[in-house]
């Protein structure tokens, strides 16, 4: 219910046409009420061939016991009441049918808005997340989540809402006939009601667990496929199609089980409710004849109760089975919650402050540092290091020594664990991300493009920026001349995540993209990539173009990288070992002349530490 009530406030802005609908539905359910107090009298009348002009019923006065009947609220002049209720009848439908179309657009309209404002929400929530959560959640369920999940709570929401809304008006207005007309019958049947809805409730819970097992199962299958469908290549390179293949039919298979599971409870509920209607209006019919023998009850008001209750019958039934998707639904929404519940660990903190552009240094103090959820041990331990402005300094050591650990650190990613990471002598906790951020350039080692253009590429995150601005950092990043020779320039679409251009051409919009942000600090992840020779030099050439004048930390793998570096800082298991320039350090006989004569035998090749 709480669940329910939070789905709910998300549509709470549209209260207007929630209202608006409840109050239409409520028409259309008393236009079904006066069906069976029209249609019953008159099919008695036709069975019996009574004469047209008898008085029509229309219910009894509770306090007085006053009989009305619709003759008095037609005109005199009118003899041929029937024809009076062969036009009431059709204008019955006709505003049952006009209240229902708009009610239900209505509440669509409500329904509709207040999944895609939760949608909207989840996705900000999620984008929001540091680094930890994406670490915790694969890819696939997310993607599940924010659609198929949500996608459920939108059939409740707004179609099933809509039902739902419908349904139990015309049950009230019907349920107004049947007591109206059936006196002692009606109490009997109120009573037996709910006994006709309690099994198929406690089917409800059944059918929760099932749907909460179905998204597990969607979301198995939406993993595979999104990791076979980025990684393709890889797929097809190993051979491993068939694999793929019968990974996902056995992920497809248990969803089907699941499913039908789901079907079968579902269509359990309406067996369920006719059986037991059954036997109550066989019971019912029999206490009927007994009254209708000792003339307490007529026959007519008798054939207006069994209609009304016979119709009376569907919307339970449906009411039942929205009670069913609504349980599904509020099964889907569990997971969806939890996001949106799930605190961020990277965030403002109160009274965070702008940082100033940067001017002085950008200094490690005695930082340790162990990814969440790893067992003991830092994966950084006690490091200290200060780069200065204008600075660059080299990161190297062998693979998984810590080097994109402490780069990641600096644009806060992560959080320090013990110690503290300054620029110009502020704690980056104490600052607002998107003023730290927006001082940080980044190009990482393997280049994320979206598919969008060339131009669109290089400017993102910077929506406002001009085709002059676009262009000169593509110049600066040697891309310019590639750029043009694309079938549309600027304008060329460059697949998924950049799949149409090489590996050197990313590697320059990347570049130009970092240029564009015009941020004074960069990270730098050299690519160890295999770049044939000239596109090794334009990718380095624009590299240097991108340092000149910025202060950097680059992780490095080329020596000519190294040599430049004002500092080179060799890391080994989380720890700085060793601190100099490369003239320092070579003769040193300690981890870096190692690596140095281990690695940099052809010396300025590309080589990977
Ligand atoms: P390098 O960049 O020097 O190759 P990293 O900084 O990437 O090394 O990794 C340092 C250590 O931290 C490695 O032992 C690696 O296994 C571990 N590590 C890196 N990223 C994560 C992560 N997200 N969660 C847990 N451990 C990680």
């Amino acid at each position: 219910m709480k669940e329910l009530f939070r789905l709910l406030s998300y549509g709470r802005r549209y209260w207007a046409h929630l209202l608006g609908s409840v109050a239409l539905m409520a028409m259309a359910g008393a236009a079904t009420g006066i069906l069976p107090l029209l249609s019953a009298p008159v099919l008695y009348d036709v069975l019996f061939a009574n004469a047209p002009d008898k008085p029509v019923p229309l219910g009894r006065d509770p306090m007085f016991g006053h009989e009305f009947y619709l003759n008095d609220f037609v005109p005199s002049g009118i003899h041929n009441i029937w024809a009076v209720v062969a036009f009431a009848i059709v204008a019955a439908f006709f505003i049952k049918g006009l209240c229902d179309y708009i009610g239900n657009y209505l509440i669509n309209y409500v329904g509709f808005s207040a999944v895609m404002n939760l949608r909207n929400t989840v996705f900000e929530k999620v984008l929001k997340q540091g680094a930890e959560f994406f670490e915790a959640h694969s890819t696939g369920r997310l993607m599940s989540s924010i659609m198929n999940d949500i996608d459920k709570v939108q059939v409740a929401t707004s179609h099933i809402l809509a039902d739902f809304l419908r349904q139990l008006f015309t049950a009230a207005a019907l349920l107004c006939v049947v007591m109206g007309k059936g006196g002692k019958l009606a109490l009997v049947s109120i009573v037996a009601l709910p006994l006709v809805m309690l099994p198929t409730i406690r089917l409800g819970r059944r059918i929760r667990r099932t749907s909460r097992r179905t998204q597990e199962r969607q979301a198995e299958l939406t993993q595979i496929l999104q990791e076979t469908l980025s990684g393709h290549m890889v797929v097809k390179a190993f051979g491993a199609e068939a694999y793929e293949i019968r990974r996902f039919r056995e992920a497809a298979r248990k969803l089907l089980k699941t499913n039908v599971q789901y079907v079968l409870q579902q269509a359990l509920s309406s067996p369920l409710i006719e059986m037991v209607s059954a036997a109550a209006i066989v019971a019912l019919l029999w206490y009927a004849r007994a009254q209708i023998l000792a003339h307490q009850l007529t026959t007519r008001d008798f054939s207006a109760f069994v209609f009304a209750l016979l119709m009376l019958l569907e919307p339970v039934k449906r009411l039942v089975g929205i009670h069913n998707i609504f349980e599904q639904a509020l099964g889907a929404s569990q997971k969806v919650f939890e996001y949106l519940d799930h605190v961020e660990e990277i965030v403002d903190h109160p009274g965070a402050l702008n940082l100033a552009r940067f001017s002085r240094s950008v200094a490690f103090e005695n930082v340790s540092f162990r990814y969440p959820g790893a067992p003991n041990g830092f994966h950084l331990e006690s490091a200290s290091l200060e780069v200065r402005a204008g600075e660059v300094v080299a990161l190297v050591g062998p693979s998984g020594a810590g080097k994109t650990t402490l780069a990641n650190l600096t644009a806060r990613f992560y959080d320090v664990t013990d110690g503290a990471v300054k620029i110009d002598g502020r704690d980056v906790r104490e600052v607002n991300l998107a003023s730290l951020r927006a001082q940080i350039g980044i190009v990482a080692q393997d280049t994320f493009l979206f598919n969008d253009t060339v131009a669109n590429n290089i400017a993102y995150g910077r929506a406002g920026a001009t085709l002059e601005e676009i262009r000169g950092a593509a110049e600066t990043a040697l891309a310019h001349e590639f750029i043009e020779r694309l079938p549309e320039g600027y304008d060329t679409i460059v697949g998924d995540r950049g799949a149409k251009l090489s590996g050197g051409q990313r590697q320059r919009l990347a570049i130009a993209r970092a240029l564009l942000k015009n941020a004074p600090i960069l990270i730098l992840d050299e690519a160890t990539s295999h770049l044939d020779a000239e596109s090794e030099m334009l990718v380095q050439r624009a590299l240097a173009n991108l340092m000149e004048h910025r202060t950097v930390i680059v992780i490095a793998h080329r020596l000519s990288t190294i040599r430049r570096a004002d500092k080179i800082v060799v890391l080994e298991k989380g720890r700085i070992r060793e601190v100099g320039t490369h003239e320092e350090l070579v003769g040193q006989g300690g981890i870096y002349q190692r690596l140095h004569e281990l690695q940099f035998m052809d010396a300025g090749s590309v080589v990977d530490l």
